[in-house]
């Protein structure tokens, strides 16, 4: 599995040394690179918790999910509103599911 980031939707976090997607990272995955992107060291390392999908707050980071939980290339993203957290299962067809949960 492990975590993508769209280096189009990655703000970096403006000027932050340290973005949030790479302080909630509980094994130091994360870190922001030259370009100010964040950026995975090494994929094979992410336990796919979700923390730094759910904390972006551009929805720059996508887990990769394995075929027999959402269907083969499928990716989950995560945006929080209003107390809640909105999850997009995003499948190979184009189509998306929206699955909502309380925090
Ligand atoms: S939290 Fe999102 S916007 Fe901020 S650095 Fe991480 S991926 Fe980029
Ligand atoms: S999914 Fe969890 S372990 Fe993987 S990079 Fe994100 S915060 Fe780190």
């Amino acid at each position: 599995m492990a975590v993508e980031i769209n280096k189009e939707l990655c703000n970096g976090c403006g000027k932050s040394k340290e973005p949030l997607c790479v302080r909630i990272c509980p094994g130091n995955l994360l870190y922001k690179n030259a370009t100010d992107k964040a950026e995975i060291r090494e994929k094979r390392d992410c336990w796919d918790c979700a923390a730094c999908v759910k904390e972006c707050p551009k929805q720059a980071i996508e887990i990769c999910l394995p075929a027999e939980i959402g269907g083969r290339g499928s990716t989950l993203q995560a945006e929080k509103k209003d107390g809640k957290i909105i999850w997009y299962l995003n499948k190979v067809d184009g189509s998306v599911e929206k699955f909502k949960i309380n925090v």
